[in-house]
């Protein structure tokens, strides 16, 4: 009780909005029948705390029991239903099993009991009489059983032991009987509601209403009724996809609304940079380079996702656009992750950008006092117009003059709350995002369902591949006899570790004890080490003079996953590779490659690595395609674990799976942003049955961007 009042003073505050015939549904599990306290405790575990939620608590399997009368000719260990004869009763010790005999066919079996009281036994399953029973039939040495059947009913009553029966996720406290019992109430509460898809959609899919597939969901009656094909459930999938595009769409139409401001330049500046560049650029670069100047161009506020796998050139693609800006006399600002990146986009524009006259400025969270001061100055006055940074760039002190045009470097670095932030830093600011984590694209629809996307599908010609090994930490002395030629021969090396501080537990070997045997080994080289727990100043520093050639050998943590750029550098060393994501080791290989040299990685794992983590780090060796490198890690380890679902604020849903409901996804797409494009504040009756799916799935936060209707 306490717990619902808690809950409605919560629902007065967050959703108002949901109209009453929701609470019922939307009140606690604790009102069912039979759920107290106990109960309601494990559902919580299972992720189930308002009746609704088990609409979607969906079986992971089922069971067939099989009714036979010749146990004999059945594979064990099997679920049967079978009618038995009660020969006797034994229970060697008082507080022992008791074992009763009986017997199916001409066929001896025992059915076992833990914690029985004999009387109590003897009472359901009297000597002589014949039972019908179920349960879980295993064969031991000692002849075949049934621990504490399922069903013990008579003769008469055969027909009530299901053939089939669902089999849901349990937690401790919780058995399949009862989790059935509470489920059936629950769908018992399940309210009418209009229909919310596309008729021709449901039509097509031969789907039925959402009151009947939530009841057929859980009602499976054979095996291929848990399936994703399964149509009740295929039906529920799409209900959660559909309200999360919908979503999405609202949100989208939302931050497209005008800008006014059409942005265009003769391109001067850029076709400057672009003739004075020793290289020319990509045909992926030019057409993302094409899409983002249409969208400034267009007086729709620009949300467009730049994708492109590691070395691919993104900064080029955002400075090029970033100058169509400039020369239109507004101001652009790209917003890195770290300072080490922040600053190294620095050098590099100020660099490209030296043959034409234009101010950039760096700020950082390192700047401070007058310093700052000055540098918010010329923001402010206008005489900055390329702001380079960290997240210092979108703190309440930052006034820009016109801040026409943010990039966003590596965007999964932020939440989907900065890259809005910065979007309110000027009322008509366009927004670019850049990210290298390759996103299959069943996640990229979820996740980026409201922007738009430009690929970097290929990547620059002057690039040899590099030669990836995989390798047993007890072949180090070879490995560090390799890497000394390397060195000798003026090589630059990563030797990436996953831990700073030595952690047994984990036993991980961490940098600091790594760099110290190293430089015992190549007493005369220079190592560096860099590490998240230095200064910036100090991680600068260190990185200076990696890219300068005064330090060779450079141990580190993961600070430099992202992005930094050494072109020289051409072998990466990753310690403990077992323990990094398929996409993240292919983020830190990233690091070489990106000059002209033959660059190499190896990849060393510790210990006895099963044959499933081999396969996996191979998949590394065999192949440099990020997409097909985040496909294999979906697949192996699940939507959940890709992008690091908390933070990256992906959705999690019940019913719909991502690897395998993928065409769900793009009809949920198409079917919600042409729904809006007709009718864009929900007031038709098929709109008016869509808020009310938004209300059923959490999602009405996203009604507040349109009209009350
Ligand atoms: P990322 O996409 O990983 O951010 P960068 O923008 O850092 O990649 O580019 C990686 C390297 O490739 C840089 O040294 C850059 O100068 C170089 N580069 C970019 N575009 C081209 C191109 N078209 N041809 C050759 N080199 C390029
Ligand atoms: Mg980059």
């Amino acid at each position: 009780m306490a717990d619902d009042i808690r809950k409605f003073s919560l629902m007065k505050i967050t959703d108002t909005s949901r109209p009453e015939r929701f609470f019922p549904l939307f009140s606690s599990v604790s009102n069912l029948v039979g759920v107290g306290p106990k109960a309601t405790k494990s559902l919580q575990n299972l992720g189930v705390t308002r009746i609704r939620d088990l609409l979607f608590f969906l079986p992971v399997g089922g069971i067939v029991r099989i009714k036979t009368s010749n146990i004999l000719s059945i594979v064990l260990p099997a679920f049967v239903t079978i009618e038995v004869i009660v020969n006797s009763h034994h229970q060697s010790t008082r507080n022992g099993p008791v074992r009763v005999l009986v017997n199916c066919s001409g066929v001896d079996l025992e059915l076992v009991f833990f914690h029985a009281r004999l009387d109590w036994i003897k009472s359901i399953l009297p000597i002589n009489e014949t039972k019908v029973i179920s349960g879980k039939l295993e064969s031991f040495v000692s002849g075949l059983q049934i621990v504490h059947p399922d069903y013990i009913v008579g003769t008469t009553d055969l027909e009530t032991v299901p053939d089939f029966e669902p089999v849901y996720p349990l937690s401790k406290g919780l058995s399949q009987k009862i989790l059935i019992k509470i489920i059936s109430q629950a769908t018992g509460r399940n309210i009418l509601f209009e229909e919310w898809i596309n008729k021709s959609v449901i039509k097509s899919h031969q789907w039925l209403s959402f009151q009947k597939s939530v009841s057929l969901a859980h009602r499976p009656k054979n095996i291929s009724e848990v399936q994703p094909k399964n149509l009740a459930r295929e039906r529920l999938a799409f209900d959660e996809l559909f309200a999360h595009q919908i979503s999405l769409a609202l949100a989208r139409k939302q931050y497209r609304k005008t800008k006014g401001i059409s942005i265009k330049s003769s391109g001067l500046f850029a076709n400057q940079i672009r003739r004075a560049l020793p290289f020319s650029l990509t045909e992926a670069q030019d057409k993302a380079i094409c899409h983002i100047k249409k969208d400034l161009m267009s007086d729709l506020r620009m949300n467009r996702l730049l994708q492109g796998d590691v070395g691919s050139g993104k900064t080029l693609v955002a400075l090029m656009t970033i100058l169509t800006v400039v020369e239109f006399g507004g101001q652009a600002c790209l917003l890195a992750p770290t300072e080490i990146l922040a600053r190294q986009h620095y050098d590099t524009i100020i660099e490209i950008t030296k043959i034409i006259k234009v101010n950039i400025l760096l700020l950082t969270g390192r700047d401070k006092g007058s310093l700052r001061c000055n540098k918010l100055d010329q923001i402010e006055s206008g005489s900055a117009k390329i702001i380079i940074g960290t997240h210092a760039l979108f703190q309440e002190s930052v006034v820009y003059k016109n801040l026409l045009f943010a990039v966003i470097d590596e965007q999964h670095r932020f939440g989907v709350r900065q890259r809005m932030e910065l979007g309110n830093k000027g009322p008509n600011v366009d927004v670019l995002v850049m990210t290298a984590t390759p996103i299959p694209r069943s996640l990229s629809l979820t996740y980026y369902g409201d922007m738009d996307i430009s690929i970097l599908y290929e990547k620059p010609k002057n690039r040899m591949p590099i030669k990836t090994a995989v390798m047993s930490d007890n072949r180090i002395k070879s490995i560090l006899d390799r890497l000394e030629k390397a060195l000798c021969n003026n090589r630059r090396v990563y030797w990436v570790c996953p831990l700073i501080e030595d952690s047994e537990v984990l036993a991980l070997t961490s940098a600091e004890y790594r760099f110290d045997i190293l430089k015992e080994r190549f007493p005369t080289k220079n190592i560096g080490l860099v590490h998240g727990q230095m200064s910036v100043d100090e991680k600068d520093e260190v990185m200076r003079m990696f890219a300068d050639g005064e330090i060779s050998l450079l141990v580190s943590t993961t600070v430099i996953e992202v992005g930094v750029d050494v072109p020289s550098a051409s072998i990466m060393i990753i310690e403990g590779a077992e323990r990094f994501g398929l996409a993240q080791l292919h983020q830190l290989r990233g690091r070489v490659g990106r000059g002209s040299d033959q660059s190499s990685c190896i990849l060393i794992y510790s210990g006895n690595l099963g044959k499933n983590s081999k396969a996996r780090l191979e998949i590394l060796r065999d192949t440099e395609d990020g997409f097909k490198i985040s496909e294999e890690d979906l697949r192996i380890r699940g939507a959940g674990d890709v992008l690091g679902i908390q933070q990256s604020g992906l959705p999690q849903f019940l019913v719909a799976n991502l690897e395998t409901q993928n065409n769900l996804l793009e009809i949920a797409r198409d079917d919600a942003r042409l729904l809006l494009d007709t009718d864009p504040n929900l007031t038709s009756e098929r709109g008016r049955a869509v808020r009310e799916l938004l209300y059923l799935m959490d999602l009405q936060r996203s009604l507040q961007y349109i009209k009350v209707g």
